[in-house]
This record gives structure tokens, sequence and C-alpha cells, in this order.
């Protein structure tokens, strides 16, 4: 086991304290890498944050089981229930049943008398 002497710490003591040139690139290497420390878990929370809400956005829960699956699937993978009928909302299913012709609205022109 070497332990460093005495001396060397003295001298790192000594660059940081009187302000040099290599003393000021030290703290200054340290800031950055403290600063480093600390924003890197903000960062990767973040973005894992991002990732999650973005992964939450395409995918479907199941009504039968309440098992999560890809919105691309037909079927979910844990009870087989089809998602199509299962589990999109009451407004896409209303649409789906009732023809859109159905739904069409007639609009009729009527002239209006207008002073002028
Ligand atoms: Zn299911």
């Amino acid at each position: 086991m070497n332990r460093p002497p005495a001396v060397l710490w003295i001298a790192v003591v000594l660059l940081l304290l009187v302000p040099t040139a290599a003393g000021r690139l030290l703290l200054d290497l340290a800031g950055g890498l403290l600063l480093t420390l600390l924003a890197l878990p903000l960062i990767l929370s973040g973005l894992g944050w991002i990732g999650w809400k973005v992964l939450q956005s395409r995918m479907i829960s199941c009504t039968a089981c309440g098992a999560t699956g890809f919105k691309g699937a037909d079927l979910c993978a844990v009870c087989g229930t089809p998602y199509g009928n299962a589990g999109d909302d009451a407004g896409v299913s209303a649409s789906q049943s009732t023809p859109a012709s159905d739904l069409t609205i007639d609009v009729i022109a009527q002239d209006v008398d207008s002073d002028s």
C-alpha cells in the first residue's frame, strides 16, 4: 500500500488556494463534474418521463382483463379479447354502428332581405 506523500497533498491544496491557472482549471473541472453529476439524473428522469408518455400513448388496456398491449394488435395477448369492439371509446363505437350517410346535415339556403 503506497500512500501518496504529504507533499503531494500540500501541492494540491496550494494549487487550489493560490489563484493560478492550474488551480482554476482544477476548480473548473471539479465544478463541471459536479454540475454534470447533479444534472444528469434530472435529464435522465426527464427523458424517461417523455419516453413513458410516448409509450403510454401507444398502449391500450384490455377492458376484459385489464392487461396493456400495443394499439396495433387486434387481440389481447393475455385473454384474446379483440380490442376493436371492446377497447374503443363510446364515440368511436357509435360512429362505427351508425352509417356516415345518416349523420349528414341538410343545409337549406334561404334568402335574407337586407335594406341597404
Ligand atoms: Zn385481455
